[in-house]
């Protein structure tokens, strides 16, 4: 069988990946603590469910929606955002996509060609790369310099060429939890203005930042900055709605009208339960948000003055937000003997029984991402075997 260049150029999720294996071995009988998905472990609230539930049972879930979403979910996204962020923005501004996933790829595919690029700022989240590789865009990846992993306005500068149409900033991050301050946001969403690139915002861990961290959105600086912002967000991680597929982009008309042109032919519209329930996520009770939320920061306290205890493991700043860190194991690997990260990270499976997801699929080598999302009594046990592991030989 013959392939597409296309697809023999893709690069498989990384995270993915170790997520199956370590879900093979626990088939297998081993007894393994999966620290590499990007989901939360909690069910989606009830009410959510129930709402869904009620869509499908009544017939409303029987059939298509607009490619742009159910009128009542583009209103329920935008009484989220206005609340949100004070940005009051018109229904033809926003579409509703397959999770937030769909609408970045769509966005990449109306925006981008052969011959243009698009920066990424490392370390990033895995699927940027591949899908602007999709594309046809060449990717342009800074690595910032400072050990908080914040990008300066001075390296964007420095890693700019005429070519360059677009960058994806993402706050809160994943990988490492970093959120920008919002004279830092702003200060990069104004150069990109003043540049002509085109901002993507990827908002989708927005409302998960903790210990008084306050998150500023895009959305919330001047019309010029909004007029030059592609927000991408959705319900998957502050509703723990991973499988619901529901995500939302928010955009200048014709930007959003051209992205509806390919959601027309690709997917029509994401499920139409999964709308109704989104309605509900976005406008209802935001209580199960704050609990889960102030969950997490337990979690990450607890958790980081573990991690901070493992030697050679180091970590240049406390996460601010998402549900991930992200240390430097250079020190460890080296000790131990491993020439990479992605054979530590698979000793570290292999060995310790847990599973983290190696720096190399984030673009930045010599760390491990672990993700918090899992119960405290899991996390405490596995930063225990993690440690012995690396510590075994003294
Ligand atoms: N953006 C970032 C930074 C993510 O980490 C993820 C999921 O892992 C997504 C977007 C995609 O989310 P969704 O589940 O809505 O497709």
């Amino acid at each position: 069988m013959k392939f597409s260049e296309r697809v023999l150029n893709v690069t498989p999720s990384a995270t993915l990946q170790v997520s199956a294996l370590a879900k093979q071995m626990q088939a297998d009988g081993i007894d393994v603590i999966n620290l590499s998905t990007g989901e939360p472990d909690f069910a989606t609230p009830l009410n959510i469910q129930t709402a869904a539930i009620a869509s499908i049972t009544d017939g409303r879930a029987s059939y298509y929606t607009p490619v742009s979403g159910l009128p009542a979910l583009k209103t329920a996204i935008i009484n989220r955002v206005e609340a949100d962020t004070g940005r009051l923005v018109e229904p033809n501004q926003v579409t509703v996509t397959v999770g937030a996933k769909m609408g970045l790829y769509s966005l990449f595919q109306a925006v981008l060609e052969p011959g243009d690029a698009a920066m990424v700022i490392a370390p990033y989240w895995v699927s940027y790369e591949e899908q602007l590789k999709l594309s046809g865009a060449t990717v342009q990846i800074v690595q910032p310099a400072a050990p908080d992993l914040k990008v300066t306005v001075t390296e964007l500068e420095a890693a700019k060429t005429d070519a360059t149409r677009l960058l994806i900033l993402n706050s809160p991050q994943n990988p490492a939890g970093l959120v920008y301050e919002a004279a830092e946001l702003k200060a990069i969403a104004q150069w990109a203005l003043d540049n002509d690139v085109l901002l993507v915002a990827d908002e989708i861990y927005g409302k998960l930042v903790y210990n008084g961290t306050k998150f500023t959105s895009v959305l919330e600086f001047s019309d010029e900055i909004f007029a030059n912002t592609v927000l991408i967000d959705g319900v998957s991680k502050a509703y723990a709605m991973t499988g619901w597929r529901l995500g939302y982009v928010v955009a200048q008309k014709e930007i959003i009208s051209k992205i509806n042109l390919l959601l027309g032919h690709m997917t029509s519209n994401p499920t139409t339960a999964a709308q109704y329930a989104a309605i509900e996520a976005l406008s209802g009770d935001q209580v199960p948000v704050a609990k889960m939320r102030e969950a997490f920061e337990t979690r990450l306290n607890t958790t980081y003055a573990l991690l901070e205890a493992v030697e050679g493991v180091k970590l240049s700043f406390k996460p601010q937000g998402a549900f991930y860190f992200f240390p430097d194991v250079t020190e460890a690997m080296v000790k131990l003997g491993y020439m990479n990260t992605v054979e530590f990270a698979m000793a570290v499976l292999q060995e310790a029984h847990v599973a983290v997801v190696a720096g190399e699929a984030f673009g930045m080598p010599g760390h491990i991402r672990l993700s918090y999302a899992t119960s405290q009594e899991l996390l405490t046990e596995a930063i225990a075997r993690i440690k012995a592991f690396i510590e075994k030989s003294e």
